[in-house]
């Protein structure tokens, strides 16, 4: 994983919480919609990614078949609306202060 990514992981992560708060999501479109937003995730990345949110509790999973093929769709959970509430809170803090001309000083030169 390169180092710009590293530093926004997490974003992609909340963006995939965020539109699973609203409709089921799968993989494919997944992707399609990070795309659009600029991020180029694979699904090397996006499966574990989704897994991993799986395994921590913030999605849970479910089949359905659509048009005949088996499609594992996800969902927010409980657990991950309030992670989502609380990690938009920190996001809302970090663009003030990234977009603040003068941030706080934080050491005495
Ligand atoms: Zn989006």
């Amino acid at each position: 994983m390169n180092h710009a990514r590293e530093l926004y992981y997490g974003l992609i992560r909340m963006h995939v919480l965020l539109h699973a708060q609203h409709e089921p999501i799968f993989g494919l479109a997944m992707m399609e919609e990070l795309a659009h937003h600029g991020y180029r995730i694979g699904p090397g990345t996006l499966y574990p990614l989704l897994h991993g949110l799986e395994r921590a509790g913030l999605l849970k999973s479910f089949f359905e078949n659509v048009r005949g093929r088996r499609r594992r769709f996800y969902k927010i959970t409980s657990a991950g609306k309030k992670a989502l509430d609380k990690a938009r809170a920190k996001v809302d803090e970090l663009h003030r202060e990234l977009h603040d001309a003068h941030p706080r000083k934080i050491a005495d030169a």
